[in-house]
Parts: C-alpha cells; structure tokens; sequence
C-alpha cells in the first residue's frame, strides 16, 4: 500500500475537515453498477491487512497538525471496515484531539466486530440507494446473502443504541426510487432508523447523469419530503 490518500481541506459548519481515504484500491461488499470508483475485484466483507500502515499514519498524523483539522472524514475507495486496522486509524485520529466521521454503505453496521468500531466514531454516515430486494442486488450486486431487508435492519439497530450522530444518506436513482410510491417507503425507512440527519442526493456523476438523474424539480420536491422526515 502506498499510504492513505486525501482531499482538500475544506469548511463545514465552521469546522475544518480533512477526508482521507484508508484503502489501497477499491474494497467493497457491494459492486454497485454506478460506482464512482469503478467496478470491483475485490468483494468482500472481511478485514483485510494492507501493508504501510505505520507511514500512512505518519502521514495523517502531519496532514492534521498541519490542517488543524477539526473533522476527519474517513470516505473511503469503498468499505472502509475492510481495513484491519481502522479502530487503530480512528483512535489515532482522535488522539490528535479531531473528531472522526465513518463513511459506510451501512450494511456491516449490523455485525458486532464493526458495530463496535463504528460506536468509538462521533459521526457514522451510513446510505441507501435502491429498495428492492431485486434492484439491490441487480445494480448494487451485494456479496452472496445480502438482502435489503438485513440491510435497514441493521441501520435500524445500529442508530438505537448509537450515541453519536447518524447522518443517512439517500440517493435518488431514475427508476429506481424517484416514484411517489418508492419516496414513500423511503420516508418509513428513514423514520425506522431515526437518524439525526438525512441528506438527499442524486446521481451526480458525468457518466451516469444522463440515464440515472432526475430533473432539478422532481429533485426538490423528493428532498422537501425526505429531508422533513
Ligand atoms: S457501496 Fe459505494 S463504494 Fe461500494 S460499490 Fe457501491 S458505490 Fe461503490
């Protein structure tokens, strides 16, 4: 491994955040059709040793004292808790006096090894794109036995005993949950989990704008109702 990588310091709310991708490639349990990163040759839902560690946190360790990063974002070139070392990466971050932000797609929130982990985070950002077994595993190609039904229920577990803030984000696909009818069971979906913040985003990206996005009103109406749950 050649050590973690990083975005540009940017403001939120006031507060310096520094993201830092901790994996070599990408790393997923899914393989999702419209991933930014591309497909996947590693799926996988187990921890996984990568080599450099001891530099890569060298080198985060100087990216924020440098910063003065209040926020570390860990998003990830995938699923961040396939990294073996990520409750180390998280401790460290925050022995430097930053607080710590965990991106993941959510499904392994349900597990208790990562559960446990995600629970050390003041900030666990977890998502959901499709909502049918059948789309889930069409376009998000989850490992073997995944289900969208396990895959709420283990947000919903997660959020009920996590004291730290829970952002939910929701992606709108054409097609896929832009009707009445799927916004709707998008809105009971965010309220069984409860999280403390909902973000509703949408197809973004050049190549899959075209065929994947929605138009800039159906958009807002979507998020008025999403965003008010
Ligand atoms: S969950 Fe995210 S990182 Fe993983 S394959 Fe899907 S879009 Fe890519």
């Amino acid at each position: 491994m050649n050590g973690f990588s990083y975005k540009e310091v940017y403001i939120e709310e006031g507060r310096r955040v520094l993201e830092v991708n901790v994996l070599p490639e990408k790393y997923c349990n899914f393989d999702c059709i419209f991933c930014p990163i591309g497909r996947s040759n590693n799926k996988v839902d187990k921890q996984t040793a990568f080599e450099g560690h001891e530099a890569a946190l060298e080198e985060l360790g100087n990216r924020i004292d440098e910063s003065g990063a209040d926020l570390v974002f860990i998003n990830s070139k995938g699923e961040a808790f396939v990294n073996e070392r990520l409750e180390e990466i998280i401790r460290f971050i925050q022995s430097k006096g930053a607080s710590v932000r965990l991106l993941t797609n959510g499904y392994l929130l349900g597990r208790d090894e990562y559960r446990r982990i995600a629970n050390i985070c003041e900030e666990v950002l977890g998502e959901i794109k499709v909502i049918t077994e059948d789309d889930f595993k069409k376009v998000q190609r989850p490992v073997d036995g995944y289900t969208i039904a396990e895959y709420v229920s283990n947000m919903v577990s997660f959020n009920r005993q996590y004291d730290g803030k829970f952002i939910f984000e929701v992606t709108i696909i054409k097609g896929y949950n832009d009707d009445e009818e799927s916004v709707l069971k998008l809105k009971h979906i965010i309220d069984e989990i409860s999280p403390d913040k909902v973000v509703v985003v949408r197809m973004d990206d050049d190549i899959f704008r075209k065929k994947l996005g929605i138009s800039d009103e159906r958009f807002e109406e979507i998020t008025k109702t999403l965003a008010h749950s």
